[in-house]
């Protein structure tokens, strides 16, 4: 649920893949930070999603967006994985000699 503050907000006036203005879409609040708010947005005519960051302050509203392919929980998984760590880059490394796991990906 978006907070009050962003639920008559347009976004993004037209989508930055398909071009169709006022695009129907599907929002979801990310995460909620004093800094600002991450909000997942999927075009429901060709499926992109776009990752906005947006924060309020003293001038105004700054917007931060970026393409991406995943997916709202995807991304959210993301956020709360933490930083890799060096055990992370081992098991990528010993995994990227396992040819089912090439195939996987
Ligand atoms: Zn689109």
């Amino acid at each position: 649920m978006l907070p009050d503050q962003f639920k008559s907000l347009k976004l993004i006036s037209d989508c930055p893949v398909c071009r169709q203005k006022k695009f129907p879409s599907e929002i979801n609040l990310l995460d909620e930070q004093p800094e600002g708010h991450l909000i997942h947005v999927q075009c429901k005519t060709c499926q992109s999603c776009i990752v906005v960051l947006v924060s309020l302050n003293e001038q105004g509203m700054n917007l931060i967006g970026i393409l991406t392919d995943l997916g709202s929980k995807e991304v959210k998984e993301f956020i709360n994985r933490g930083p890799l760590s060096s055990d992370d880059i081992i098991n990528l490394h010993e995994n990227l000699k396992n040819k089912e796991f090439i195939q996987s990906i």
